[in-house]
């Protein structure tokens, strides 16, 4: 029998790097993990497929994997012809 024992995984430089790149633009674009009142991603024009509860936002200041029920400064509603 070896001794050998599988490390723990844990986070990498990597990881580390892009944790502080994310939560900066969560930041700067003030994504939240909820609502704002009547107002989440899945009501707004730049979520990409609202019948997914994660979708791709195509906002260019976000373009990341959003939830149906986030929300950030740049909401706006889906314009009535498209919705
Ligand atoms: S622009 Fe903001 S509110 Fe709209 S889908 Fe993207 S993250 Fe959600």
């Amino acid at each position: 029998m070896s001794d050998y024992q599988i490390p723990e995984p844990e986070p990498k430089e990597i990881d580390e790097r892009l944790a502080v790149e994310l939560g900066q633009m969560a930041q700067n674009n003030v994504l939240r993990g909820h609502p704002s009142g009547d107002e989440r991603c899945e009501g707004c024009r730049y979520y990409l497929d609202p019948s997914q509860d994660l979708s791709y936002c195509w906002h260019p200041k976000l373009r990341i994997l959003v939830g149906a029920n986030w929300w950030c400064q740049w909401w706006e509603p889906i314009p009535q012809d498209q919705a």
